[in-house]
């Protein structure tokens, strides 16, 4: 029983390959600049070298009929026959209020999901495309969809609703919706493994940080507030994302800089964060080298992004009136040992004690990065978003899976 993930943008598309008994993956790969001229396609299997085509794919429904021969490839590939996928799951950033867990697809589904492209323009119609391009090559084949909003749909009023005329919440549905929700849920069931404690007793502060960042109090197992809100602009400092900051700070800078909202919105978005404090990467990795160079805008630039999160830990703790564990997940949550300690420097005032020696450790595996007598756990828990999506689509297609 195979299932093939699918996370498709408006040019790339990511792909996995799993076998469902094993939850082995066979394959991976991905095609990226769809629609323009010399597209590639890069294809992977185990530890094989990775194989790379570079040819003209001009949409979707190509780019999935390149992927299925590629898995089918007499050399290449890992199945006999592309009857051998019985289900294909889809990553959709926004379910909006529709839905707070993952579905089969329908009719009734894909209209609902098109209806959310307001609410998520970048995303929503290049995923409705991956599903469309689905359907046109593997048309018996039944497709879920696994929302990355829809863990956070069990979130209070009082954290979801911004303080804004109630109007504009009942006419637009504007509030706060979170995002990150996959890796949020499977990293807070593994950190409750680990610590072998049922997840209903815990309450948990999971920090994904990645390019896109975000914080998430879950509170026996199920979202209670998170730090991304209507879009994923809000919250932490990220990559190339402010985070907070106060609203009025965008007709201001419309009317100093003379610049349209569009241009203030792609500033906000795309030329802040990180690259804009450090003035050098929105890559943590580089940030890092020029700060240990000295460099005072690096430095800068971190010690911002660290106390950001710092912040929301803090409030999470205090929202939950307390907290047994601080996760670190994702890009940077998993690799940065510096920013780790940076953040849980400030917090020693709730009893939380870093072991640096645990701290500095790689591995793939769930691990403890807190001192023994440390009164909060403090893990790292790799993310695996696509497992997720993989096991979410074996349980509603066949009814079995975890
Ligand atoms: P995305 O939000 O795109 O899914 P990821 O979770 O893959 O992002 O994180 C990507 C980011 O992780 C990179 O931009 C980089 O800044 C960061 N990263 C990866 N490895 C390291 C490392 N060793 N140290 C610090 N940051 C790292």
């Amino acid at each position: 029983m195979n299932v093939l993930v699918i996370n498709a943008g408006s040019s790339s598309l990511k792909y996995q390959l799993y076998n469902m008994v094993t939850e082995e993956v066979l394959s991976k790969g991905r095609v990226e600049r769809i629609g323009m001229d010399s597209s590639i396609l890069t294809h992977e299997v185990d530890e094989k070298p990775e194989v790379r085509e570079v040819s003209e794919i001009l949409d979707h429904t190509t780019a999935i009929r390149k992927v299925l021969d590629m898995l089918t490839h007499r050399e290449f590939g890992v199945l006999r026959n592309i009857k051998e996928i019985r289900a294909v799951g889809h990553r959709v950033v926004h379910g909006g209020e529709s839905f707070s867990e993952s579905v089969l697809v329908d009719k009734d589904v894909k209209l609902e999901i098109r209806q959310l492209f307001d609410l998520a323009p970048l995303h929503n119609p290049a995923h409705m495309m991956g599903i469309m391009a689905v359907e046109t090559n593997l048309p018996d084949v039944p497709q879920v969809v696994v929302f990355d909003t829809a863990f956070h749909q069990t979130m209070p009023k009082n954290s979801y609703l911004y303080a804004i005329p109630t109007v504009l919440y009942r006419k637009h549905k504007i509030r706060r919706y979170g995002f990150h929700g996959t890796s949020c849920d499977y990293v807070s069931k593994r950190a409750a493994e680990f610590l072998g404690r049922p997840i209903k007793e815990l309450n948990l502060i999971v920090c994904h940080i990645g390019n896109g960042a975000s914080c998430t109090a879950v509170l026996g197992g199920k979202s209670f507030d998170t730090s991304m809100g209507m879009t994923p602009l809000e919250g932490l400092m990220m990559g190339t994302r402010s985070g907070d900051l106060d609203p009025a700070i965008v007709p201001y800078t419309l009317n100093k800089e003379e610049l349209t909202l569009n241009e203030v919105n792609s500033m906000l978005n795309k030329h802040s964060g990180l690259l804009a404090v450090s003035g050098i990467s929105s890559d943590m990795r580089e940030v890092v080298q020029a700060m240990k160079e000295g460099n005072e805008q690096a430095k800068l630039a971190f010690e911002m992004y660290a106390y950001r999160i710092r912040k929301y830990i803090g409030a999470y703790a205090a929202a939950m009136n307390g907290v047994d564990a601080v996760i670190f997940t994702a890009g940077v949550g998993e690799n940065s040992d510096v920013l780790r300690q940076a953040v849980c420097e400030g917090l020693t005032f709730f009893g939380i004690g870093l072991d640096h020696e645990r701290n500095a450790v790689r591995s793939g595996e769930p691990r403890r990065i807190s001192t023994d007598d440390s009164k909060v756990e403090v893990l790292v828990v790799p993310t695996n978003e696509e497992l997720l999506i993989a096991r979410d689509t074996y349980r509603l297609v066949l009814g079995e899976g975890k």
